[in-house]
Parts: structure tokens; C-alpha cells; sequence
């Protein structure tokens, strides 16, 4: 009996303490959570969910769950990562504030630090979107890492993982309440959904370069512009996540080869102080690009902007003012594009093979229901897209709006790579690069606004007024859609709060293509 009692003392010790050890030696990433705490912290979820009155709907098993991994839920689970549940956001990605989910919208957290209580639904603040959900579980601390949309069109899911590498002594249990955890979470940004809520919610938004994560899994949006973006609460989170997902993969097209990711590098290795002081910016060239300053932009965002730039010379860096004249014209560029590519990728929700069925009707001889079908199926956001989409792929207006739009972006690509230092690693002619006025990284705003009352951005119903269009709400990507069109890498990092309602405000950082690590390192000083 007493050798039974020291086998399974010993049993216990190996598990909680050697084996633990032992793998932590052993690489970066660990899980330390079991079955048993993984529902303990989902519970202590939802308990922040009902207090906070923060709407994240979490739905484990809503309707549908995925028979497959993304392979970027697959590196996390490599990692040991756990999927932990969903949560919400805008139809299909389309949205700035996530007011168009099936399943309501989503709050803001920081309303419940405001004193005055909590208000009507209508005064309270948006998350922003698409990914509010997540950015509203990563800012109220429910979680630690999260992704979105992946094999499932309107729910995120929530993954945890631990990244330590410091001795275990104790009991799991006490580990999971007290050690360092990753505070962060996966999205998709295809033009601002992840830095835009972040920016709204006080936290880290990265969008990596177009193809340095697998997309394989994630329903399209946008194919050309949809990356996999990261939410997290702090930079140096971000970037552990990002490079566990940042691999290669073959079944994504669109997924940088090993040979040409070996190319990036080299040429944009990242930048290092001469001190190697992490402070230390001296030497490092950043760009204000002057038609940033939009006639929408906040007083308080310009304060905090200029406040970001004074931070910046401080540690060394050198400011320069840039001019790229063609980003007037990127916001339109962006929407006719995302709709022209969504009408086309949605096609298949068409009730015969993915999605919805309406019941009126059969599917028998002609009474085919296929308009009640995505009239059904679709919200109003989307449908909106879908016409927008396929008005201007329409024969007539081919020319005149996806043509146009395809140039402009064009142009809003060579703006950027006129201004940075570094050339476009993956042009096969890169324009010129002028090495004396060349700058590392820009500097922004990531919105034009602290995060809008639901209220206001709501389209108004009446559409003889004067009030709000559904297309007014656009304006928000205005300072994340030019990253996209260019496919270049940009990060949100939380920069203070405006003075007015004391709701906080990011700055954006966006980097040549291929140049993370520059990025990362310049976002890390703004913290
Ligand atoms: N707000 C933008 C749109 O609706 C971007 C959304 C996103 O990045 N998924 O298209």
C-alpha cells in the first residue's frame, strides 16, 4: 500500500512540478491549463460577462461548430494552446462598431469605468469592429488570446494560452491564478477590424504584412486584402503570438514560401539601436504623412498625435514630414474593392451548398427560393455590400468604379513605397527609394474618434432626413485602410485618453512590407 501511496505522490509531483519544469526548458510555449481549469476560467468568463454588462455573447456551441482547425488555430494548438469559446462580431467582418451581428452588438468595457453608471443601451459606447468581441474579452481581461472568424462566418473563438518559462513550484491551480499569462487575441483585418476596436478599447490591434499568416480556413471577405490580425494587451504579446502563426503554409495560396520569407528578412531586418538600449530610437527615421490631418480628425486625436510624435523625438528618433497625395482616395478604393470581392465570395451562401435555406418554397422544379434565401440569411450590412459589390463588377460600371479603384490603389501602394527607406522586398522592379529623406516606420491616429455612441451609428431609419447615412459610418477606416491596400504590416498601441469623455485613443504605426520587427520594436516605446 505504501509503495502505491509514493508511486502516485511521485506520479503527482512529476506532473506539477519536473514535467513542468522540464518542458518549460524546452521552448517558449506552454500550456499549464486542464480540463478542470479550463472550464473554471470559462465560468469566471461569463461572470465577468453578466457584471460587466459588456455584451460579448459567448456561443460554445451556437448552431455551429467547426469540423476543422485554421491552420493558425492550428500552430496555436501546437503551442498548447486551448480553445476556449467564441465571441462576436460583425457579419462576415463587415462593420466598424459590430452592431451587425445576428447576435446584437457589442459595448464597450470602458463604459463601466465612467462613474455615472451605465446609462440607455443607445448612450453607451461601441467596441468597434469587426472584431469587438474579441477586442472587448481582451480589454476586460476575459481572456487571453482570441481569434475570429475562423471556418465559422459570424462567431470568434477564443483560445488561452500560457507562455512562461520560469520554474513551476506550485500547484497548477494556484499557477493559473498567479503567474503571467499572455494577454492577447487573433482577428481578421481586412481594413481596420482589429486595429480599429483596439484603438476604441484601449488596446494592442497588429495587422502583420498580406501573406505572413495562413488565411487556410478563414471565410474570405475580402481575399486580397483579409490578413490575420492579432488583439492583445501588450506589444511583446502580440509578438509571441504572431510568431507562432506567422509560418508558412501551402494551403493558402496567398501564404509567403520560405524562400521569398528568407528574402524579406534580409532585406528589412529590423531595427537596432547602437546602444542596444530598447528605448533608444536615435537613428530611426519616422514619417508623419501630412494628408493624415483629415478635416474629420478629433482636436483630442491631433493633441495625442502630436504627443505620440513628441514621445518619439524624445527617445532620438528623427520626425519627417511625408506627403502621399493619393490617400484621399483610398477609403473609396477600399470599398468598392472589399464589396466587389465579398459580392463575389458570398455567392456560395446560397442555401444549396453553404448556409442558410428559407423555407418558403422548395427547392424542387422552378420555385427555387434563391432571393429569400439571402434575403433571409443576410443582414442588412451585408446585403448592402453584395449590391454595392456587384453593381460595380456590372458591365456598365466595370470600368468606371473596380478599374479605377484597382489603380488607386495602385497608387496608394507606390506612395508608400516612395516614403520608406527600405524597398518593397516583393516588387520585381521596386521603385527608387531616396535613402536620404527614407523613414522606418509612420506615425498616425488609428481612428478619427474615440469609440461612437451606439446611437450615432446606427443608420437612420427615416431616409428622407438629413441624418445618418449607412455609408457616413465609412469615414472610421479612414486612418486603417491604407495598410490594407498595401498589404503593409501596422499596429495600434493605446496612447492616453481624450480629455473630453476619458475614452482611449491609439496611435498607428505601419512599417515597409515584410518589416514586423521594426514595427514591433518602434510599438513597444509608445507603451
Ligand atoms: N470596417 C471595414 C469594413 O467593413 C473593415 C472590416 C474588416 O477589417 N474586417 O470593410
Amino acid at each position: 500500500m505504501a509503495k502505491w501511496w509514493v508511486i502516485f505522490i511521485a506520479d503527482i509531483f512529476w506532473k506539477s512540478t519536473v514535467k513542468s519544469r522540464w518542458s518549460a526548458s524546452r521552448g517558449e510555449r506552454q500550456l499549464l491549463y486542464d480540463a478542470d481549469q479550463l472550464v473554471v476560467r470559462i465560468c469566471h468568463s461569463q461572470r465577468i460577462l453578466h457584471q460587466s454588462t459588456s455584451r460579448v455573447t459567448f456561443t460554445y456551441v451556437q448552431d455551429f461548430t467547426s469540423p476543422y482547425d485554421a491552420t493558425v488555430v492550428h500552430l496555436l494548438r501546437k503551442a498548447r494552446a486551448v480553445v476556449m469559446g467564441k465571441t462576436n462580431l460583425d457579419e462576415f467582418g463587415m462593420g466598424s462598431a459590430n452592431i451587425y451581428s445576428t447576435f446584437g452588438p457589442v459595448y464597450n468595457p470602458h463604459d463601466l469605468g465612467k462613474g455615472q453608471g451605465l446609462g440607455s443601451p443607445s448612450e453607451r459606447r461601441v467596441a468597434g469592429g469587426s472584431s469587438g468581441g474579441s477586442a472587448a474579452a481582451v480589454a476586460s481581461g476575459m481572456c487571453f488570446a482570441t481569434r475570429t472568424n475562423w471556418s465559422a462566418c459570424v462567431i470568434q473563438i477564443m483560445v488561452v494560452c500560457r507562455l512562461q518559462t520560469t520554474p513551476i513550484w506550485s500547484t497548477s491551480s494556484i499557477l493559473f491564478l498567479c503567474r503571467p499569462y499572455i494577454t492577447g487575441a487573433l482577428g481578421s483585418d481586412t481594413g481596420g477590424s482589429v486595429r480599429l476596436p483596439a484603438s476604441y478599447c484601449g488596446i494592442v490591434g497588429f495587422k502583420p504584412s498580406y501573406g505572413r499568416c495562413s488565411r487556410w480556413g478563414l471565410i474570405a471577405y475580402a481575399n486580397s486584402l483579409d490578413t490575420v490580425g492579432l488583439l492583445a494587451r501588450t506589444v511583446r504579446d502580440a509578438e509571441i503570438v504572431y510568431d507562432i502563426i506567422s509560418e508558412h503554409d501551402d494551403r493558402d495560396p496567398t501564404s509567403m514560401p520560405i524562400d521569398i520569407k528568407k528574402h524579406v528578412d534580409a532585406i528589412a531586418p529590423g531595427f537596432e539601436s547602437i546602444t542596444g538600449d530598447l528605448e533608444d530610437l536615435t537613428g530611426l527615421r519616422i514619417g508623419i504623412p501630412q494628408e493624415y490631418f483629415v478635416s474629420e480628425l478629433a482636436p483630442a486625436i491631433v493633441q495625442l498625435w502630436r504627443d505620440g510624435i513628441a514621445h518619439l523625438r524624445d527617445r532620438g528618433a528623427t520626425i519627417v514630414p511625408v506627403s502621399m497625395p493619393n490617400t484621399r482616395h483610398a477609403l473609396s478604393a477600399y470599398y468598392v474593392l472589399a464589396s466587389a470581392e465579398a459580392s463575389s465570395n458570398l455567392a456560395r451562401f446560397d442555401g444549396l451548398r453553404y448556409g442558410h435555406r428559407s423555407d418558403k418554397g422548395s427547392f424542387k422544379n422552378d420555385t427555387l427560393p434563391y432571393a429569400d434565401t439571402r434575403t433571409e440569411g443576410f443582414g442588412p450590412e451585408v446585403r448592402r455590400r453584395i449590391i454595392l459589390g456587384t453593381y460595380v463588377l456590372t458591365a456598365g460600371s466595370y470600368k468606371n468604379y473596380f478599374l479605377q479603384a484597382q489603380k488607386v490603389r495602385r497608387l496608394v501602394q507606390e506612395d508608400f513605397d516612395h516614403v520608406f527607406l527600405f524597398p518593397n522586398p516583393v516588387h520585381h522592379h521596386p521603385l527608387p527609394t531616396d535613402t536620404s529623406s527614407g523613414v522606418h516606420v509612420l506615425l498616425t491616429p488609428a481612428a478619427i474618434s474615440t469609440a461612437p455612441k451606439m446611437q450615432d451609428c446606427f443608420p437612420s431609419a427615416d431616409e428622407t432626413s438629413n441624418a445618418k447615412n449607412p455609408v457616413d459610418a465609412y469615414v472610421g477606416d479612414v486612418m486603417t485602410v491604407p495598410a490594407s491596400l498595401a498589404g503593409i504590416p501596422a499596429i495600434v498601441v493605446p496612447f492616453g485618453a481624450s480629455p473630453l469623455d476619458g475614452y482611449p485613443i491609439g496611435l498607428q504605426l505601419m512599417a515597409q512590407y515584410g518589416d514586423e520587427r521594426t514595427l514591433l520594436r518602434v510599438a513597444a516605446t509608445l507603451e
